[in-house]
């Protein structure tokens, strides 16, 4: 019989991990709670080690094909008089692409032999020595043999398997919130960063040059604003950002017509070991680093390391899971050390802060520095090295 594998999620990591799966043999079946693939966020990009693992799941060129081919990204003060550009590398690495079209592009390459449920989610998760019993908000109760929490910051498999996520969650003090507004800019493929002490407005257009991405970043303690409740989150980014001048009320007019926005503190993911019996997660479920800690590349690596190892192990997932997590562990924590600092950089909370940062912008975007600048943005992509793991191998339970 074919090992049967739950994945909680269809994000990125989700259908990665199910492409993997049934590359080597497996039956993957992917839950998502929201009824349809979730195609928001903003750009992510890939560099150094990420490229050669899109290269060997075969989408490359459909990730080109819809790349963002984003140009610099120019730092204006509160007038928008331009005091820095950033060369596109720094931003936006080798290849670039909106969140969404990713997912969309991960789950047409995994739908086939991938049971997929949407408008779906675990509600129990009872083990025991031949599989797990997993029950559904709206499904019939179903067995699996193993079951993957790969769902995401506020994950439903980590709180039913580990507890709560307050003991696992690290915030870093900031929150941010990304959708899309007509580009009454008019930039192409152009990006405009604006900051002021303890906010930051990005606005952006690149492959749709109709829409501008919006990406708003404050600086704030935990918020009691309701996960699900969009206009609850619109009115906290409209108080937050109101007086904030530059381009910004034309930014937040087109807020209230969103239909995509994401909203979610910056917080990082802190766990001892991500597995527990045959229930593992991955992902930001995992391991959340936060911002500029190449999450999505590495959601997309461990996916393929976590397949792959259950592929070497013959079906054996204590074994799996072990050298799974000894792998990624250091790469995690080069990503999660990295994320940790960004966020006063991206939203320096003090006037002086802003010149500083400003002028290492200048800096490390000048034509000498281009080398180190691309060594420090390419750390957290390549601290973890693609193993090779053989052809795919039949598994029996
Ligand atoms: C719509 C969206 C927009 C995003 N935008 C940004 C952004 O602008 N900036 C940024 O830094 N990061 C953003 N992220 C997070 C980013 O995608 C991740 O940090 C990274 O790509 C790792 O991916 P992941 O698959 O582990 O998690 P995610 O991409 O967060 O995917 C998790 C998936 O699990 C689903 N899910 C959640 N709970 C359950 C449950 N109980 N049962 C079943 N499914 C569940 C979610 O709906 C989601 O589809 C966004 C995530 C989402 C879902």
């Amino acid at each position: 019989m074919t090992t049967t594998v739950l994945i909680s999620g269809a994000g990125i990591a989700g259908p990665a991990l199910a492409y993997w799966l049934r590359e080597r043999g497996f039956a993957p079946t992917v839950v998502e709670r929201a009824p349809a693939l979730r195609e928001g966020g903003s750009a992510v990009d890939f560099r150094g080690e990420q490229m050669t693992l899109l290269k060997r799941m075969g989408i490359l060129d459909d990730i080109r094909a819809k790349e963002t081919a984003m140009g610099a990204q120019i730092v204006v003060d509160a007038r928008g008089k331009k005091v820095a550009s950033m060369p596109s590398v720094f931003f936006s690495g080798e290849v670039e692409i909106e969140r969404g079209d990713l997912t969309r592009i991960l789950y047409e390459h995994s739908k086939d032999g991938t049971e997929y449920v949407f408008g779906d989610w675990i509600t129990g998760l009872d083990e025991d020595p031949d599989g797990v019993t997993v029950t559904f908000a709206h499904g019939e109760p179903r067995r699996f043999d193993l079951v993957v929490g790969a769902d995401g910051l506020h994950s439903g498999v980590r709180r039913l398997t580990f507890g709560d996520e307050e003991l696992f969650r690290t915030d870093l003090g900031f929150h941010t919130a990304g959708f899309t507004v007509p580009n009454h800019l008019g930039l192409d493929h152009l990006g405009l960063i604006c900051s002021i002490p303890g906010r930051t407005v990005m606005a952006a257009s690149g492959r749709d040059g109709a829409v501008l991405n919006i990406g708003l970043l404050f600086a704030s303690d935990s918020l009691d604003v309701p996960r699900r409740d969009v206009a609850a989150q619109k009115k906290v980014v409209v108080e937050r950002f109101a007086d904030f001048g530059w381009e910004t009320a034309k930014l937040l007019e087109g807020l209230k017509d969103a239909d995509d926005l994401y909203f979610d503190s910056l917080s990082q993911i802190h766990l001892d070991k991500w597995s527990q019996g045959r229930v593992v997660l991955l992902g930001d479920a995992a391991w959340c680093a936060g911002p500029g800690g190449s999450g999505t590349g590495l959601a997309m690596m461990g996916a393929y390391v976590l397949a792959g190892e259950l592929a070497a192990a013959q079906g054996d997932h204590e074994v799996a899971f072990a050298r799974y997590e000894e792998k990624l562990r250091g790469p995690v924590k080069t990503s999660q050390k990295q994320a940790a600092g960004i966020g006063t950089f991206l939203v320096p909370k003090k006037q002086f802060m802003i010149g500083y940062r400003n002028f290492l912008y200048r800096v490390l975007g000048s034509r000498p520095m281009t080398k180190v600048f691309t060594w420090l943005t390419s750390r957290a992509a390549n601290a973890a090295t693609l193993e090779n793991y053989d052809a795919p191998v039949a598994i029996r339970s």
